[in-house]
């Protein structure tokens, strides 16, 4: 090859763009290896990107200018997502939306105080932080999704594409950096109920999870991961050893197969009883419950025969479980109405009564467009 033909070679954007974020510390050292270098500056790669969260090749300072240079000479780059644009809301949510390599963007968002989602299932304690004290990070497993529930703004996107683990877990380095959070201090969870269905990009989702974990040192108990009741999905995820698997949300949404059929046509071809049997198959550890979501729709889903006969479901699947209200976020063109005022109380403590453990997610951001895709839609039109 004539030196000219090199340089092209070099410029052209698809080789100018390997990205090492997203390879684990053993793909890291083979990536090593194969530029000549000893296999354990993989090591020291991944300590920079995951641990110290450099974004850039060239703040990698472990590394020699001129091995740096040599990595973006044979192409390679960082390639973490980036934070494209923040929307910060009065209540101190800020959402994201994160730019992918690729171009195309899903959003992210940070919850100084949670939502309370987590309250009840074994992850919750008290600790002293920053102008924080726990904080929640809700991050998205592809551009758009393709399970197509009716209530939801990201179904009206369709699938566009799966992301891969590098761009899920990049959204939380990115996130973690941004807020300077130190890892193993302060008290950061990670919920999977951005935009897309985490179990319809399963390998990527886990990676991205193994990544969090091992090389970021982030915990599984402190990651849920929501699944609409992809069955495979969830035979799956039972398999997961417990140093890897995140805890297991069910966006139940409906008290019975008729009405769930009505508002996640998935129900047809996975009924309420096979989710169960699925989710019955994951072990649970001590004090783990598993949480059923529940999106109270005015006049569907919100009414006292449907707090009933939600206990009733919730208490048969004799599972340690526990109930998220949410109350429905409205968006344009989609055919629901918010519940009525009182009802989001008078179902919370119907299921109370119940003996049903029962905690209601609050609304942040609303000012910001909270609902699930409704970002991107507004944004991008
Ligand atoms: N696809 C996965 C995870 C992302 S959706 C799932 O469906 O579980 C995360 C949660 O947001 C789900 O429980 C879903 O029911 C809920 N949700 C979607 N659109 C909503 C809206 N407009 N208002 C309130 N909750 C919504
Ligand atoms: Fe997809 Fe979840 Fe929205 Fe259903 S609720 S369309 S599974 S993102």
């Amino acid at each position: 090859m004539s030196e000219t033909e090199t340089k092209l070679v070099q410029l052209s954007p698809e080789t100018a763009q390997k990205p090492l974020f997203g390879l684990d510390a053993p793909a890291l050292a083979e990536v090593m290896a194969q530029s000549g270098e000893p296999a354990w500056r993989g090591r020291q790669l991944a300590e920079a990107m995951y641990r110290q969260r450099v974004a850039e090749l060239d703040a990698i300072t472990p590394f020699s200018k001129s091995l740096r240079e040599k990595l973006a000479v044979e192409g390679f780059a960082v390639g973490r997502p980036r934070i494209a644009q923040v929307f910060k809301s009065i209540d101190g949510t800020e959402r994201y939306l994160v730019e992918t390599l690729k171009g195309d963007t899903v959003e992210t968002v940070w919850m100084p105080e949670g939502d309370d989602g987590e309250a009840g299932d074994g992850s919750d304690a008290d600790e002293a932080g920053k102008s924080w004290h726990r904080a929640t990070i809700c991050v998205s497993s592809q551009v758009g999704c393709a399970v197509n529930c009716r209530f939801c703004l990201t179904a009206r996107l369709g699938l566009q594409r799966n992301l891969t683990a590098g761009e899920i877990a990049g959204q939380v380095v990115s996130v973690l950096d941004r807020h300077g959070v130190e890892v193993g201090r302060d008290r950061v969870n990670l919920v999977f109920m951005g935009m897309g269905e985490p179990f319809l990009n399963y390998e990527s989702f886990m990676g991205a999870v193994k990544l969090l974990v091992e090389e970021a040192g982030l915990s599984p108990q402190r990651m849920t991961v929501s699944t609409s009741g992809i069955v495979p999905g969830i035979e799956r995820f039972a398999q997961e050893p417990q140093t890897l698997r995140p805890k297991l949300a069910i966006s139940l949404n409906a008290p019975n197969d008729e009405v769930r059929s009505g508002v996640m046509p998935i129900n047809r071809k996975w009924p309420i009883e096979s989710v169960m049997d699925a989710v019955r198959q994951v072990p649970l550890r001590a004090r783990e419950r598993v949480t059923f979501e529940y999106v109270l729709l005015g006049g569907v889903t919100d009414r006292p025969q449907d707090a009933r006969e939600v206990a009733r479901l919730v208490r048969r699947t004799g599972l340690a479980a526990k109930v998220n209200l949410i109350a429905w976020n409205p968006g344009p063109d989609v055919p629901y109405a918010m519940p009525r005022a009182g009802a989001v109380e008078s179902f919370r403590q119907s299921l109370a009564d119940e003996g049903i453990p029962v905690y209601l997610r609050k609304p942040r951001g609303r000012d910001i467009y909270a609902a699930c895709g409704q970002l991107k839609r507004t944004v991008e039109g």
